[in-house]
């Protein structure tokens, strides 16, 4: 993910040369550049029209540092201005002020939103807490199964009633569980259909009325660009998700669509799923990510 567009902004970069000052001309051509590179990448046309626009405000406005070169100057502008982009600081995990935390994974069909439930939960497991596991997709065949079987090989516990009782039952009886068994955690892995629907937001919100959760986690597969980006967005404006867990970043993707998923929808990317392997799961930090971009 995002090799050719690190190639290319590269190329619009190397276009300054050495020349000791970059004109505005200078910059305006290498911004077309960077415009297109950016849309060629599948990044949101208004996230890449506002991008380019504070990059020039920026880079015009700003004093000439003599320790760097103005390609450099441009160049740490528009790392600070991806940075921005993708949310500045890295996030934290909201914690209840009484345990268990509770956090809802929520998202499309096939997004990984069972494999996400699973690497969290380890994620949790490694930092010495105390994660209970909660079997909701009771729509997907083979999805409790397949939570049942990572759990066991992670050694976390899970709470699961099959696929005959409804979710909001289940989730109810795992909180619970995992107040009993002192639980730090409670991880909850909630039904994903192929499109957005009245039946499942409503089953959605349903479920975070009852469990008052500290996060509402979106899963968003990376590899399906806008598309993902735009359920996103109608997710937050429905039921309120409180951050974002992006997975597939391991793929080829041209990889704009996690770019803006970020600006669009106002809710910051919390963890990013680089493999189908347990531990495959990082806490995001925008600045790593920009400077990977920028090469
Ligand atoms: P769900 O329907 O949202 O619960 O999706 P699953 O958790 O079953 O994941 C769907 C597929 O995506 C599975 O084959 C996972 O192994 C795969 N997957 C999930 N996250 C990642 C990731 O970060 N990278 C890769 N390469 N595959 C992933």
């Amino acid at each position: 993910m995002f090799e050719t567009l690190t190639e290319r902004l590269q190329g619009a970069f190397k276009k300054f040369g050495s020349r000791g000052i970059v004109t505005e001309e200078d910059l305006d051509q290498a911004l077309r550049e960077v415009r297109m590179a950016m849309l060629e990448a599948d990044v949101n046309f208004r996230v890449v029209r506002e991008f380019t626009q504070r990059v020039r405000e920026k880079a015009l406005g700003a004093e000439v540092l003599r320790s760097l070169t103005p390609a450099q100057q441009v160049i740490d502008i528009v790392h600070q201005e991806l940075v921005d982009m993708l949310g500045g600081e890295a996030p934290k995990l909201a914690t209840a002020s009484r345990p268990p935390t509770v956090i809802m994974l929520v998202g499309l069909q096939g997004s990984g939103k069972t494999t996400s439930a699973a690497k969290l939960a380890n994620l949790l497991k490694k930092q010495r807490l105390r994660p209970l596991l909660a079997a909701c997709d009771i729509y997907r065949p083979a999805a409790v199964d397949q939570l049942v079987t990572l759990a066991r090989a992670l050694d976390v516990p899970i709470h699961e009633e099959g696929t005959s009782v409804g979710p909001a039952v289940i989730a109810q009886n795992a909180l619970e569980k995992a107040k009993r068994m002192g639980a730090t955690h409670l991880i909850v892995d909630t039904a994903g259909r192929l499109h957005i629907d009245e039946d499942m937001m409503n089953e959605v919100a349903e479920l975070r009325r009852l469990l008052q959760p500290e996060e509402v986690l979106f899963v968003a597969d990376a590899m399906a660009g806008q598309d993902a980006v735009n359920a996103a967005k109608e997710f937050h404006e429905r039921v309120g998700t409180t951050g974002l867990i992006l997975t597939k970043m391991d793929g080829d993707a041209r990889g704009g669509a996690a770019l803006s998923i970020r600006a669009v929808t106002g809710v910051p990317v919390k963890f990013i799923g680089v493999g189908e392997k347990a531990d495959a799961l990082e806490p995001f930090y925008p600045d790593r990510l920009a400077s990977r971009i920028l090469g």
